[in-house]
């Protein structure tokens, strides 16, 4: 076995958009960086997730999601522009809008905009087809939350893994983490097949895989894996306006056309796979909101890993008991809409600065 040995002020473990992100953001703060990827850049759940910069029924989830998704869908925008001035890769972040069927602006709905303000239309059953004209008929009232976008996330990571390269980060694609190096309470590394790599300090980036790379010296690490399919359609652009989300399935537009659908939640383990199953499913769902769509072909069928936390809070921040060791993980349906809010969030905590919402939610509260 070669044993090379690297050193960086910071490595951090896992190439999808939270470790990418991550390792930018430390890198413009000047340190240096080197990141470490079992695979390649961002080929697991941060490619096949739909790209949705909200959760689907944002006032189902824990304040401290919402307060990361509100962080990052300003920041969006400009991040988009700058990887397209810096990489010539456009990631295409589109303002959509989210349209949920079948949803009545109750109290919940209430109690939720009075924390969190934004624009949300109502609208009637009887004008849906105004505002998406291939929606199917019998749908009830409707909520638009026309604000809402989405970033084209494969486009991301090619973008992002571009710009990690102009900025001198060393990638390491193909280096599986083995193991972390501790002594006295303190991180001091990592192993790797390829040799040990040196730094004070250890981001754990590994979405789904982030509880078994910290395994030891941190066992019981709540984050495992919920297997998520999609499918995709070719048809042709503007067939679907916005993002269509109805009884827990979704349509996204792309905009060459593609209508993205989405998605099952599966607890099965590691093992990734398609069934025939889950794309009868997801077709079903897919026609039932956009009949028009049985006029084009399926170009796509695939799975991801999502890296499944309790209720859906990462954990950010450093490991209580191991100094210099610190995860980002466990983002589960809405690691694309929280990357950006979590990296500065990283980024903050390990240099001590304030940040933009109360660190201590995300702390890793670990099991003794
Ligand atoms: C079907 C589906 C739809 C989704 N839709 C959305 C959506 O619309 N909006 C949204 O916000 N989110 C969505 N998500 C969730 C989102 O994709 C994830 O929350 C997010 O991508 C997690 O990013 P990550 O970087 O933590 O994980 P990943 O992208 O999985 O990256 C982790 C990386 O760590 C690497 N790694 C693991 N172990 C090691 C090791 N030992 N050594 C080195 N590297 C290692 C892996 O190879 C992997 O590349 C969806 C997910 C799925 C599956």
């Amino acid at each position: 076995m070669e044993d090379r040995t690297h050193s960086a002020d910071c490595v951090v473990v896992g190439g999808g958009l939270i470790g990418m992100l991550s390792a930018r953001a430390l890198a413009r703060e000047g340190l240096t960086v080197i990141l470490l990827e079992q695979g390649g850049l961002c080929r697991e759940s941060s490619w096949a997730g739909g790209g949705i910069i909200s959760p689907l029924v944002p006032w189902e989830y824990p304040d401290a999601v919402t307060a990361l998704v509100r962080w990052s869908q300003p920041h969006y925008p400009q991040l988009a522009a700058d990887l397209l001035a810096e990489t010539g890769i456009d990631p295409e972040w589109t303002q959509s809008g989210l349209l949920l069927l079948d949803c009545e602006p109750d109290a919940e709905v209430a109690a939720w905009q009075s924390r969190f303000p934004c624009p949300l239309e109502r609208v009637m059953a009887s004008r849906l087809q105004e505002t998406e004209p291939a929606i199917a008929d019998g749908f009830g009232t409707a909520l638009l939350l026309p604000e809402v976008a989405q970033i084209r996330n494969p486009r991301l990571g090619r973008a992002l893994a571009r710009s990690l390269e102009l900025q001198g980060i060393g990638v390491h694609e193909q280096c599986r983490v083995t193991g972390l190096r501790v002594a006295d309470d303190r991180v001091q590394g990592v192993n790797t097949a390829q040799g040990r790599f040196t730094a004070g300090r250890v981001v754990i980036a590994g979405g789904a895989w982030s509880a078994q790379i910290v395994a030891s010296p941190v066992p019981g690490v709540p984050v495992e894996p919920v297997l998520g399919q999609m499918i995709m359609y070719q048809a042709p652009p503007g067939l679907l306006r916005h993002i269509v989300v109805h009884d827990g399935y979704y349509l996204i537009p792309r905009r060459d056309g593609l209508v993205l659908a989405g998605s099952t939640l599966e607890r099965t383990g590691f093992q990734k796979h398609t069934t025939q199953a889950a794309r009868a499913l997801l077709t079903g769902e897919a026609l039932k909101l956009l009949p028009g769509l049985s006029a084009y072909p399926v170009v796509g069928h695939w799975s991801g890993l999502r890296p499944g936390s309790g209720d859906g809070v990462p954990l950010i921040g450093e490991v209580p008991g191991v100094r210099g060791l610190f995860l980002n993980a466990g983002h589960f349906r809405n690691g694309v809409g929280m990357a950006p809010a979590s990296a500065r969030l990283l980024v903050d905590g390990m240099l001590g600065r304030e940040s933009f919402t109360d660190p201590a939610v995300y702390v890793p509260a670990l099991p003794v």
